[in-house]
């Protein structure tokens, strides 16, 4: 890394020059500027019913443009937004926006929403939902919040109470990435959840090999049995699609169907997508 030139000045500002520390300063201000002037914004990938090729809901999935046309994968922000104590004012405020987004749509249609470990174990929470569905007058029964594992890693007890807190307002809780975490087995008879979402990596080693598609089969059962719906991530080929479709999962998500897409795009997704027909295995998809 390039610290600095002998006996030169800088004319030009490049971020490689900064040291590590000045780069990280730099990028915690732009991320909170990004979140005060509500640059963030959710987008929204389908959700779509296996057995019949229906759309079932979306995921809201954030997004960040910088000026520049570059983008700030979540991956990255969403760890920096808790770091710099921001996560609840981003949360907010993608959850606002996208519940008044989601009004528009078919009310059938419902909206999932990730919740990142630190927020559950702030008791406010609850209280911060509730106040976002009343003011925006969305249904509580067509909301899901997404949790994982690892949320139950530091102060399980407050978590549990929070999502329980979250159930009694009539939203739903799934469990996300599930398979990658430690301890999979034992929330699942725990947690008071209603979906696991079986974690891409599975999706995708399932065709390579047949162990990874008897646990793919193993998990829907189990979640059946426990009375749990199941939603499979990274759905890419039709041949995945046809495989989890017999396991009897539930739910597909995936770039078969489509990307996460704007509120305006998924719109017209919405408004193109065609259920196919009966008896036909393959989904057609159009937009
Ligand atoms: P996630 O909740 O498991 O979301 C699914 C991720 O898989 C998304 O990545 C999505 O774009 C990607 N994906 C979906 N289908 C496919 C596919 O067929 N192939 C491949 N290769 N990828 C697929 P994304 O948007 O980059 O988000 C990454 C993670 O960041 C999310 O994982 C979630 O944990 C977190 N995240 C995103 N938005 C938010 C948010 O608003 N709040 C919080 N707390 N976390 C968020
Ligand atoms: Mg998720
Ligand atoms: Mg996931
Ligand atoms: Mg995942």
């Amino acid at each position: 890394q390039v610290k600095g030139r002998p006996g030169g000045s800088f004319e030009v500002f490049h971020p490689w020059f900064l040291s590590d520390v000045e780069q990280a300063a730099n990028a915690e201000q732009q991320l909170r500027d990004a979140i005060r002037n509500e640059t963030i914004q959710p987008y929204y990938q389908p959700l779509v019913e296996l057995e019949n090729g229906r759309v079932a809901g979306c995921e809201a999935l954030a997004r960040w443009f910088r000026e520049d046309g570059t983008q700030v994968p979540p991956a990255i922000f969403i760890p920096l937004a808790e770091k710099i104590g921001m996560i609840d004012e981003l949360f907010e405020n993608l959850l606002r926006r996208a519940c008044l987004d989601a009004k528009g749509w078919d009310e059938r249609v419902t909206l999932s929403f990730n919740l990142s470990a630190q927020q559950l174990n702030n008791v406010s929470l609850p209280y911060r939902v509730a106040s976002i569905l009343g003011e925006t007058g969305f249904k509580p029964g067509r909301l899901e919040l997404e949790i994982t594992e690892s949320t139950f890693v530091q102060n399980a007890e407050i978590a549990l109470d929070t999502i329980a807190q979250l159930k009694a307002l009539g939203v739903r809780i799934a469990l996300d990435d599930f398979g990658t975490g430690y301890s999979s087995l034992s929330q699942l008879a725990k947690l008071k959840i209603d979906r696991v979402k079986i974690d891409r990596s599975f999706v995708m080693q399932c065709m390579a090999d047949e162990r990874s598609m008897s646990v793919v089969q193993a998990i829907v059962q189990l979640s059946r049995t426990l009375q749990l719906a199941t939603t499979a991530e990274g759905i890419e080929g039709s041949d995945q699609y046809l495989e989890l479709q017999k396991a009897g999962c539930d739910i597909g998500q995936g770039y078969l169907f489509s990307k996460a897409l704007s509120s305006l795009d998924f719109q017209v997704w919405l408004d193109n997508f065609t259920e196919p027909k009966r008896g036909e295995g393959t989904l057609a998809a159009t937009g």
